[in-house]
């Protein structure tokens, strides 16, 4: 395996970039393994790559139906921050945007994290109370946060309109928020996971998953069957799916989010702009084009296609706000389904089957969360017991009362 380097780049110049290696075999399943990791997006191969490179796991697979970043992690709007409320969120995610900050350099593959700030507006006096309220949260836990005045957010942001149908009141600014790649993250953990031994198998359906007294033994799958010692089911979406498999239901509605981007422009927003109470959210892509989010769908679906309405919904409220964006034309619109818990906090741990672990529920917000999610869910699948940091998101909160209620504090409101 090539290690990515000036050197290397310079080697591959000379021989027209005909000789690069892949960045990842293309493995044939084995009949076991000691832990399958089910789904190939950002958070099952970041937990494959801790899994090997930190516990030292020998034998371990990721299975994935499709391609490798084909789900939620290639068709989400990249936004990383770790400004949320509760403290048991607050430290999560603030392991995540702390990971990113190094990844780059540990996964030998540029991730383009780019912590270019994000703003969250606000447009009336209970958006003035939430920032103050999560803003303040967010200090008393080390985590970076300022609040702006209107014309600090006209500085920040030049072609914002701030005394427009949505008056810009203030705004709440995490610097060291902003935007990774997508693809890169998936690509580059796929690829130090695979150097370090973790066998990637893409186009390998899991159909089935077998328990026997109690325990996870095996799945069956489009290409045959595997044994495993240890299971993460890692699917996003998909997850009720698989937990339906191993004979139990989760606590979560998937439901579609779209996204849309514009034809590319020249640089006009160096910061994410995120309102919550308008419902949408843009930044400025490295190529260019302007990509845009909004709220969920209302309904409960697997469709994965953008629909008019959305249009609809996310223009209306950015035309508003940013009047000088109506010029221009939309180049791609899509969705990806997203698996949405009541408290609006991912579910990490065990599962009601003993070797299955669950690494689900991001919903709408778990990009940013990817290597510190990654991270202490391979703590927990290699220890058999919850990571500190993913012990408040078990299952068990769900019975207990005990949720961490994220939903004020989502980006926008979903
Ligand atoms: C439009 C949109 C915008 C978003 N914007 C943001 C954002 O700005 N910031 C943010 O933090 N988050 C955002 N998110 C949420 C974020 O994308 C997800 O929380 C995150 O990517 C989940 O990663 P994952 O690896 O768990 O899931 P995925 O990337 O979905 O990976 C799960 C994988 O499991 C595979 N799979 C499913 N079933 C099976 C099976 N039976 N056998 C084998 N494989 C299977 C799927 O093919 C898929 O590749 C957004 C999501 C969407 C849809």
């Amino acid at each position: 395996m090539q290690r990515y380097s000036l050197v290397t780049l310079a080697r591959n110049a000379f021989s027209n970039h005909e000789d690069w290696s892949p960045a990842w075999r293309k493995a044939e399943p084995q009949a076991a393994y000691d832990i399958v990791i089910v789904g190939g997006g950002g958070h099952g191969l970041a937990t494959a790559y801790y899994l090997a490179r930190e516990f030292g796991e020998k034998k371990v697979a990721v299975l994935e139906k499709g391609w490798l970043g084909g789900g939620n992690t290639g068709r989400n709007t990249t936004i990383v921050r770790s400004n949320y409320l509760q403290d048991e969120s607050a430290a999560l995610y603030d392991h995540a945007v702390q990971l990113w900050a190094g990844l780059s350099r540990e996964l030998n593959y540029n991730v383009m994290y780019s912590p270019r700030g994000l703003l969250h507006l606000a447009h009336n006096e209970h958006d003035l109370r939430e920032i103050s309220r999560r803003g303040h949260a967010n200090w008393l836990n080390g985590i970076d946060a300022e609040f702006l005045s209107p014309a600090e957010v006209q500085q920040w942001v030049p072609p914002i309109r701030i005394d427009g149908r949505y008056p810009v009141l203030g705004a709440l600014l995490q610097r060291r928020g902003g935007t990774a790649r997508h693809d890169a993250v998936a690509w580059g953990y796929a690829r130090a996971a695979d150097r370090l031994g973790v066998d990637i198998v893409e186009n390998c359906e899991v159909t089935g998953i077998e328990v026997e007294g109690g325990r996870v033994k095996g799945l069956q799958t489009s290409r045959g069957r595997i044994g495993a010692g240890k299971v993460g089911l890692v699917t996003a979406g998909h997850s009720s799916v698989l937990a339906e498999m191993a004979g139990f239901r989760l606590p979560l509605a998937s439901v579609p989010l779209q996204a849309m981007v514009s034809e590319p422009i020249k640089p006009v927003l160096d910061v994410v702009v995120m309102s919550g109470s308008v419902h949408v959210y843009v930044s400025q892509s490295d190529k260019g084009e302007l990509v845009i989010g909004g709220g969920t769908d209302s309904h409960a679906s697997y469709s994965q296609r953008g629909s008019y309405d959305m249009i609809e919904e996310m223009a209306g409220p950015l035309l508003e706000m940013f009047p000088a964006f109506s010029r221009l034309r939309m180049l791609r619109q899509w969705g990806g389904i997203v698996d949405v818990t009541a408290d609006r906090s991912p579910i990490i741990g065990a599962s009601p089957v003993a070797g299955l672990y669950l690494n689900c529920g991001w919903g709408t917000g778990g990009f940013k969360a990817t290597p510190g999610s990654g991270h202490v869910f391979a703590a927990t699948i290699a220890r058999d017991e919850p990571h500190p940091m993913a012990a408040p998101f078990g299952l068990d909160r769900f019975r207990s009362g005990a949720l961490v209620d994220e939903a004020a504090a989502a980006a926008v409101a979903h």
